[in-house]
């Protein structure tokens, strides 16, 4: 058999998420081993919308009621990330928690979407003008004379500011220059 097949006999000829007969497919679940447990049989529906996560329409995945019972390790996984993406409604975030995965399968949940979160975390970085992270209490050294607004006066190129604080926006932070805390931008920094 191949895993068409296999998966067909499985989910008795139906979409595993929506129950749907038409334009089913083989979908295989990230990241992908090569067998049929971590592939699920899925309408054309289903497999567009977990592609395109913001053409998500919630009302579609109302099916999630009955697939967190699911015997189907990979439809509970895949259930569990759908119900993740969906965590705005609170319909979703109540099956959310009657949804149980052991620890390794919630690991296998979560990796499927790490690629996602790692690229966040990577542009909230703070860093300075040559690409180096700085956190809250780093010294950093102006590059070039910034006029600093409001407090009338210029802070030097070559000035040392000490134990910085990050702010909410990657792109600036806060340091105290001649006694006044003023906010910095980072492209003007470097960490000393
Ligand atoms: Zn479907």
């Amino acid at each position: 058999m191949n895993k068409f097949e296999v998966l067909n006999k499985r989910s008795s000829g139906k979409c595993e998420l929506c129950s749907s007969t038409s334009g089913l497919e083989v979908y295989e679940s990230t990241p992908f081993d090569g067998t049929p447990d971590k592939a699920l049989l899925l309408c054309h529906v289903c497999k567009e919308q977990i592609q395109h996560p913001e053409k998500m329409d919630a009302n579609h995945w109302r099916c999630l009621n009955e697939t967190v019972w699911s015997e189907v390790l990979a439809v509970k996984v895949m259930t569990w990330r759908l119900l993740k993406n969906l965590s705005k409604e609170l319909w979703a975030q109540d099956l959310l928690e009657q949804l149980y995965l052991e620890d390794e399968d919630l690991a296998w949940a979560q990796s499927g979407m790490e690629e996602e979160s790692n690229n966040d975390q990577q542009t909230a970085a703070t860093k300075d003008s040559n690409g180096a992270v700085l956190v809250d209490g780093d010294s950093v050294t102006l590059i070039k004379d910034l006029d600093v607004k409001g407090a009338n006066f210029t802070a030097k190129r070559g000035t040392l500011v000490k134990n910085i604080s990050l702010t909410s926006n990657p792109e600036q932070i806060e340091g105290r220059v001649n006694g006044t805390q003023i906010v910095l931008l980072t492209r003007f920094l470097k960490k000393a």
